[in-house]
């Protein structure tokens, strides 16, 4: 067996102990007799998974007891919706921070369940930056303010917590959670999909403080309003038994290494090793402002680009896959998640140099 280097943005790389575990249970999970995906939802064996992988939730990232955790479907992408259904009925409207393609789609999408705001917006200068605080024009009449904390296309990471006074602040997550510390009471609402940095695709990460709950649009899916959801512990429909198993081996991994804090430091140290051979390249540059960097995905251009496609093939040729950036960004991106090595990231700038030698 020969496993790659796998620098996929989503769905990403896991780490290998889970993926055994995951094997070692797949026909019988602790003398069931069954395997994790032939469970009945309601029974007790995936009932204490999912206790479980809550409660594991709740300790890795330090959620108070008056937030719920929600197990949802759809992904980020439906959150775009979801979201807007289930809090802008307070007020009718909602502020958007537009960093990148991501925040951008989301704020498209709530426009159809109210008035929103865009109330800063790094467009005109190419998504390279997340916008200041201070150049954040919020409006009074908001039920939230949405930001997206990693804008997985374009490399541009919020490395601070916005402050949006008394109107709760929501953040998709999707591609920096559990990636370093955060503090959730800061936030009204956190969402991510699972498929970055926790799991397989399949689950969504919801995270909602219970006294946002009330303010439902009369059109809301049973299935997608949050308050019935956590009424029922994510179990309104059938939850997505398997990817929550998952998601659990991976955040008990993550606990084992240390922690979000240990994580921070091995992304941060991951990241350093990338950005500092860019900034120091013949052939390759990052275009991000310094400060906004994603230590998710590391966005990068050939100056020449007529060797994008050897430097791709390279690349493979090494067992290094999934460096082509974005389709609607161009160049290349490394997603490099929790469950990325230092030395698979060390591998690639050593190719890298290689490369930029033999071309330059
Ligand atoms: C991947 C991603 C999404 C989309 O997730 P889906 O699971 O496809 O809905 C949304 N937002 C961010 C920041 C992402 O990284």
């Amino acid at each position: 067996m020969t496993r790659v280097i796998n620098f996929s943005s989503g769905p990403a790389t896991l780490p290998e102990e889970v993926l055994r575990q995951a094997a070692s249970d797949m026909l019988d999970w602790r003398g069931s007799g069954m395997s994790v995906m032939e469970m009945s939802h309601r029974g007790p064996e995936f009932t204490e998974i999912l206790a479980h992988t809550q409660s594991l939730v709740r300790d890795v990232l330090g959620v108070p007891d008056h937030y719920a955790v929600l197990f949802m479907q759809g992904g980020a992408i439906a959150q775009n919706a979801i979201l807007p259904m289930n809090l802008m009925g307070a007020t009718g409207a909602a502020d958007y921070v537009v960093s990148g393609v991501w925040s951008e789609k989301s704020m498209k999408e709530a426009s159809k369940y109210g008035q929103v705001h865009v109330a800063a917006s790094s467009r005109d200068s190419g998504f390279l930056s997340m916008p200041i605080q201070s150049e954040w024009h919020l409006s009074s009449s908001a039920a939230y303010v949405h930001m997206c904390s990693n804008e997985t296309i374009g490399g541009v990471e919020c490395h601070w917590t916005p402050d949006t006074g008394h109107i709760p602040l929501v953040a998709d997550m999707s591609s920096n959670i559990m990636s370093a510390p955060i503090d959730v009471q800061r936030y009204g609402l956190v969402y991510a999909g699972a498929q970055k940095n926790m799991g397989p695709s399949g689950v969504t990460l919801v995270i909602v403080r219970r006294d946002l709950f009330g303010h439902a649009l009369p059109i809301t899916p049973s299935a997608f309003n949050y308050q019935l959801q956590d009424e029922q512990t994510s179990m309104y429909n059938t939850p997505p038994t398997y990817a929550i198993y998952i998601m659990g081996l991976v955040l008990q991994h993550i606990q084992k290494l240390g922690g979000l804090e240990a994580m921070q430091t091995h992304n941060q140290r991951k990241a350093q090793v990338l950005y500092d051979y860019l900034d120091h390249s013949r052939l390759f540059f990052n275009r991000v402002h310094r400060d906004d960097r994603s230590r998710m995905n590391v966005t990068f251009f050939l100056k020449d680009e007529s060797l994008n496609a050897s430097f791709l093939q390279g690349a493979e040729a090494q067992g290094m896959v999934q460096l082509r950036g974005h389709r609607s960004a161009g160049g290349m991106r490394a997603s490099i998640y929790n469950a990325m090595p230092l030395a698979s990231v060390e591998r690639l700038r050593d190719y890298m140099h290689q490369f930029e030698k033999s071309h330059t």
